[in-house]
């Protein structure tokens, strides 16, 4: 294997950029990304204590703390801002950032290779080469083409990969700056609907939402301020922040989808991330498992020279655990969109009579580090 084709600069495909630097020093890579350079990406995310420790075995760590919030717990409250469960990060391993500092920290170092406002448009395989035609007009021979292009992945329907399942709920969300302080980061439970309250460096704080919706529905239609109306169960545990909202605030606005089995290529084709098995977010670990996928890739790709096994043992390594994750956020999210005011009542008794400090330590612990 000599060159290779990332689609999609995101965190997968980023952070494969810089595990193949490290673990495959000999492929030659090219990493294109749809979106111009100028334009900043997206809200708030948090990397969970697995997600860390693999950035860091990459010489990551230290521009991430420094662009990152130390969140000391992550919560779930009910919607009067009761706590249910506290969920305790090891020593500085969990952390938010708002997105655009954690996107510059992975492009950081990836210059000779990435390539910005280019999109993947087709391929045509042959038995040792992958031909691929890009929005530029190029054509372009690869060894191996690597889709960490996303949800909607166009790798992924090149090659007649599965669809993504609506979950049944739609999001938003937003950063705020001169906010209050918050010490760590809590998601409000409410009755078919919730609201995240995340701390980012620099005195911001990203908020989301989700509500039950069918796909596709337009629920603001333009103006934010309806916000205020929708999650107003949440005032008074909401530190004042819902008032803040205008009718031009911006908001980004994504129906949760998955992809429940997920898919890791064909022939010269490989996924990883959101691309191979996007999952809902109510476990914060999208990122994660995009993270720990690419590092897997890169190492594999620097032991075995032939396609074949470095797909198959990507699938046969990774299916079990994405699978539980996957499963388990499910979960989470069906409970806390749970809308009737009496299995809310009895979901809430049940989560405070729970443990104390319920940290996932099969989840936090990370394979590969
Ligand atoms: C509301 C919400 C909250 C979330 N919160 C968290 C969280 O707190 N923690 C967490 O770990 N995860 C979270 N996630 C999940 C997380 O955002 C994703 O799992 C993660 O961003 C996936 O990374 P990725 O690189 O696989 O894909 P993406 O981030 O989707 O990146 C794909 C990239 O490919 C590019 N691309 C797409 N098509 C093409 C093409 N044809 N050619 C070239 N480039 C292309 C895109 O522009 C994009 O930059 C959340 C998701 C949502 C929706």
């Amino acid at each position: 294997m000599t060159r290779l084709l990332i689609v999609g600069g995101g965190i997968a495909g980023l952070t494969l950029g810089h595990a193949l630097l490290k673990h495959a020093p000999e492929v030659d890579f090219d990493l294109i990304e749809k979106v111009p350079a100028q334009r900043p990406a997206g809200a708030g995310i948090i990397l969970a204590p697995n997600a860390l420790p693999v950035l860091d075995g990459l010489g990551l760590y230290g521009p991430l703390r420094d662009h990152g919030h130390f969140l000391p717990y992550n919560q779930l409250c009910d919607h009067q801002g009761r706590t249910l469960q506290k969920l305790k990060g090891p020593e500085d391993r969990l952390l938010s950032f708002h997105r655009a500092d954690l996107h510059q920290v992975l492009q950081d170092g990836l210059k000779n290779h990435l390539q910005q406002g280019i999109s993947f448009q087709g391929q045509q395989q042959s038995k040792d080469q992958v031909q691929v035609q890009l929005s530029s007009g190029e054509v372009r021979s690869y060894d191996l083409l690597v889709g960490a292009d996303g949800l909607r992945s166009k790798v992924r329907e090149s090659c007649g990969g599965p669809d993504p399942v609506y979950s049944g709920y739609t999001s938003w969300r937003t950063v705020l700056t001169e906010a209050p302080h918050l010490p760590g980061a809590s998601e409000l439970w409410g009755h078919g609907r919730r609201l995240g309250l995340v701390p980012l460096s620099r005195g911001r704080i990203y908020l989301y939402f989700t509500l039950n919706a069918r796909q596709n529905q337009d629920f603001l239609q333009g103006d934010a301020c309806r916000i205020r109306e929708l999650f107003a169960e949440f005032e008074g545990a909401d530190q004042g922040l819902l008032e803040r909202f205008r009718s031009d605030t911006p908001l980004i606005h994504t129906d949760i989808a998955e992809l429940p089995h997920p898919y890791w290529g064909k022939n010269r084709t490989v996924l990883i991330g959101d691309a191979a098995h996007a999952l809902t977010p109510n476990l914060g670990q999208g990122a994660g498992m995009g993270i720990e996928d690419a590092v897997l890739l890169a190492k594999l790709l620097g032991q075995h020279r032939e396609v074949k096994t470095v797909l198959s043992e990507l699938g046969r390594i990774r299916h079990p655990r994405v699978q539980t994750v996957q499963m388990v956020s499910r979960c989470l999210g069906k409970l806390g969109q749970l809308q009737n005011p009496t299995l809310v009542g009895l979901r809430d008794r049940l989560m405070r009579a729970g443990p104390a400090n319920a940290t996932p330590d099969w989840l936090w612990t990370p394979p590969l580090a």
